[in-house]
């Protein structure tokens, strides 16, 4: 392939990944986004392979890393769980960052680019030290986060004394070592800078993410999707590989604004958020999910009484949250509103933006159930009707339907914005036990007196609350 066509095809593939995006912001376009990702990645990489820049001898390694590669994100995808895929993001994000750390490394050590001047050879060097810096950050956090979201290390932020001065005495030593690198004169006094820096930047990555309380982890793992992308188009610098840098920055900016969506979601502030300091004026979460002590009586209910309910009201709103994914009750949520719907009850859904492990989690569960994307409804959507809604139904969610966001001052969640279910005549929680949600904190709506609590696994209790409307 000439290099002219393989420019042609990098341009085409930019398209087609800027329609992916475009695509992927509505449920309704979202399989034609990703089709157009998956052309454009296909011609991405084909392009590269068969592009001027690779010789015949190296096409065998790359297809051999392609099949190796391929194999296990094939194996992965088939297997993975879908409450596993915000941990499966993570770790792909590691690797994102692995790769911006190797090539980087690969960069320094290959003698075979000649830089006509010094100046130039100094920017490949500038490079290659901020390549490394934002691979080794993404590496080691999304590892952490991996490990957070997976439950293989607890919830609790972890807040070493004088953590802020920590990080800054790294920032700086990362600066020293930085100018020590652009110094060297050759690459053995150039590795040791690089390979401090390097270490100092895994431990800032860990460090970064396990001070995160539960609750802020969503913007962590936007934020760490944007690290991702900027960790590409470095890696794109590193190589002189104009699609590499625009895709990064594709994914580094969505990313990045997609941390804003968040924060905004969790009434937290974006700049501190940018500064590295999550969660730091929310008080320490309770735990990572284990029961709090309990703070009153709870009134429970059958399913047979939860159809009958439901069969009276006008109005009901659904409100999804992990329990639901965790039981893949969303095709029996379907179900339901199908009947309701038949008999001309008006049934909504409200979507908080932080519900489930990752953002549009819920949306993915309803759309794969075929729920009609014009009754699922965002948190400001829906907020206000709930004064006016005879059943709120809450399956498996927790965190979110939380009243103490607004009324206790000191919960970890304070100040979060959340769906006000309890303003509705009767809210009804379906989940297994007491227990608390991500953030670990007692939740006060289970003891309101228009509360009713239905006890069990969410497609286990559904099931029978269908079978109860059917009879
Ligand atoms: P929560 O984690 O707050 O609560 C989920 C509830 O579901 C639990 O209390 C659990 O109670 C219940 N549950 C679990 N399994 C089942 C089951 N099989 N059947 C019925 N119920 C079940 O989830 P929310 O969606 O309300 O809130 C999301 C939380 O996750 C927020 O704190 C958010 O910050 C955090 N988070 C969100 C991310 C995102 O990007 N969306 C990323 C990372 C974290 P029980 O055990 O009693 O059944």
């Amino acid at each position: 392939m000439t290099s002219s066509l393989a420019t042609v095809s990098y341009i085409a593939a930019t398209i087609l990944f800027i329609l992916s995006l475009g695509g992927l912001a509505n449920p309704e376009t979202a399989r034609r986004g990703n089709l157009f990702g998956m052309i454009g990645m296909a011609l991405a990489v084909l392009a590269t392979v068969l592009g001027p820049r690779v010789t015949p001898a190296g096409i065998p390694w790359i297809v051999g890393a392609l099949a190796v590669g391929g194999a296990i994100g094939l194996i992965a995808a088939k297997k993975v769980q879908m409450t596993q895929m915000p941990e499966l993001v993570a770790l792909m994000h590691s690797l994102v960052g692995l790769a911006a750390c190797l090539v980087g490394f690969a960069s320094y050590v290959d003698t075979s680019t000649v830089f006509p001047t010094p100046a130039e050879k100094a920017i490949h060097e500038v490079e290659i030290y901020i390549g490394i810096l934002i691979g080794a950050v993404t590496f080691s956090g999304s590892l952490i986060a991996f490990g957070k979201l997976s439950g293989k290390i607890g919830g609790k932020p972890l807040l070493l004394p004088g953590r802020h001065l920590l990080n800054l005495a790294g920032l700086l030593i990362v600066i020293w070592f930085g100018r020590e690198f652009l110094h060297a004169h050759d690459i053995q006094t150039g590795m040791l800078p690089l390979i401090v820096m390097t270490v100092i930047a895994l431990l800032f990555g860990v460090h970064m993410v396990m001070a995160i309380g539960g609750a802020d982890m969503p913007v962590v793992v936007s934020m760490l999707n944007s690290y991702s992308g900027w960790a590409a188009a470095a890696t794109g610098f590193m190589l002189s590989n104009d699609l590499l840098i625009v895709v990064g920055a594709l994914v580094g900016s969505s990313g990045a604004i997609l941390s804003y969506i968040m924060c905004r979601a969790m009434n937290r502030n974006f700049i501190s958020v940018i500064a590295g300091g999550f969660g730091g004026g929310a008080p320490v979460a309770k735990g990572d999910g284990a029961a709090s002590e309990p703070q009153g009586e709870v009134s429970p209910i059958l399913a047979a009484e939860t159809a009958e309910l439901l069969r009276e009201s006008k109005n009901v709103v659904i409100v999804p949250g992990y329990g639901m994914a965790v039981a893949q009750a969303q095709h029996t949520v379907y179900e339901i509103t199908k009947l309701l719907r038949e008999k001309g009850i008006n049934v909504r859904f409200g979507i908080h933006p932080v519900a489930g492990r990752m953002p549009g989690h819920m949306n993915v569960l309803l759309a794969e159930a075929k729920v009609p994307y014009d009754i699922v409804l965002e948190m400001d959507e829906i907020n206000d009707d709930f004064p006016n809604t005879d059943v709120t139904m809450v399956i498996g969610a927790n965190d979110i339907v939380n009243p103490a966001a607004q009324e206790d001052p000191t919960s970890p969640i304070a100040g979060m914005p959340v769906l006000e279910v309890w303003k509705a005549k009767t809210s009804i929680v379906m989940k297994r036990s007491m227990a608390s949600g991500y953030a670990g904190v007692d939740n006060p709506l289970f003891y309101k007196e228009n509360n009713r609590m239905l006890f069990g696994d969410a497609k286990k209790m559904l099931d029978e609350v269908l079978a109860a409307l059917r009879a």
